[in-house]
């Protein structure tokens, strides 16, 4: 038997910090419930993972939800340790801890003045949404279904977006409705990313990116995370789940992406504990699984490391600026 290919990983999106509470699961205790656990990144070499605070409509919610944050990541037993800069990463490394990226998936809890953007910036906050399957003052998500008040950008969204990039934090746009992507697209001086979605011509569900939404983000040289939602992957019965789908369908959401865009787009943004995974990918110690398959269909090992972790390293190279925080 060939030796499994145990590339390190950072994962793109987690809701972890959400769902263990609803598990009562123990971060630091082996489960078999949910999908991530200190034993289960260990096993699938996961190196680091945006830790989601989730949701973020209100500032009581994300409060709430970064006292939770704090608690898990500040713990000893869970072997964690928060990732502020790109030397934190090694750092991480040499003292055998997985990294936790502070993230927020929507900004709807941000105030209109932006000072808890710039407090949650010191508390290490260094990748935002600006909305989630809702409308807030800065912006509009996929999901959102009243078409009459379909819109893009605020002036506030659009002071947010050069407010984050000037920080140093990058802007994620995958939750966000057409409108709102293009007008972030306008903005942004920075690359932007998709943390969690995938190819809309394969798989069509609002939450996918069109070929232009691709070609875009490629152009401002982000990149995209494929996400393990059976819902996002499921080509037949898009939106639905189907718990026997194979590699196959990552692959083909890769292949497409570097076909349209480049490899140097392709990502990982799992959405693990935040959505039905198939069971080829039940969990976070099966990445293994997922870099040998693409191994043995001829991915070269260069092309697996960018996916697996040096595409969105690179992003961050490229929209981190205070390096001393
Ligand atoms: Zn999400």
């Amino acid at each position: 038997m060939i030796a499994k290919r145990n590339f390190p990983v950072i994962d793109g999106h987690v809701d972890t910090v959400y769902k263990m509470p609803k598990d009562k699961r123990i971060f630091s205790e082996q489960s078999e419930i949910g999908h991530y656990d200190l034993s289960r990144m260990k096993t699938g070499n996961v190196q680091a993972a945006l830790f989601a605070i989730y949701p973020t409509s209100s500032l009581n919610y994300i409060l709430k939800s970064l006292d939770i944050w704090f608690k898990l990541v500040m713990n000893r037993e869970n072997g964690l340790m928060q990732i502020k800069n790109l030397n934190d990463f090694q750092k991480a490394l040499s003292l055998e801890k997985k990294g936790a990226i502070l993230h927020f998936e929507g900004a709807g809890g941000i105030d209109n003045n932006l000072r808890f953007l710039r407090i949650a910036y010191q508390l290490g906050l260094r990748t935002l949404g600006l909305s989630w399957a809702n409308i807030n003052k800065f912006a509009t998500g996929a999901m959102f279904k009243d078409p009459q008040k379909e819109t893009g950008l605020t002036n506030k969204g659009r002071e947010l977006v050069a407010e984050a990039q000037s920080l140093g934090i990058t802007i994620d746009v995958s939750h966000l409705n057409e409108p709102s992507f293009w007008d972030v697209y306008e903005v942004a001086q920075q690359p932007i990313f998709a943390s969690h979605s995938n190819a809309r011509s394969i798989v069509d569900h609002p939450r996918n990116l069109t070929d232009d939404q691709i070609k875009a983000i490629y152009e401002k040289k982000g990149t995209i995370g494929i996400n393990f939602s059976m819902g996002f992957l499921n080509a037949e019965k898009p939106g639905e789940d189907n718990y026997e789908m194979g590699f196959d369908a990552i692959k083909t959401q890769i292949d497409h992406i570097a076909k349209i865009a480049d490899i140097n787009t392709v990502a990982i943004g799992s959405d693990f504990d935040g959505a039905n995974t198939p069971n080829c990918l039940k969990d976070c110690s099966k990445y293994p699984d997922l870099w040998n398959y693409l191994f043995e269909e001829g991915y070269s090992v260069q092309d697996i490391e960018k996916i697996s972790h040096k595409n969105l390293m690179r992003v961050f190279k490229d929209t981190w600026k205070h390096n001393s925080i």
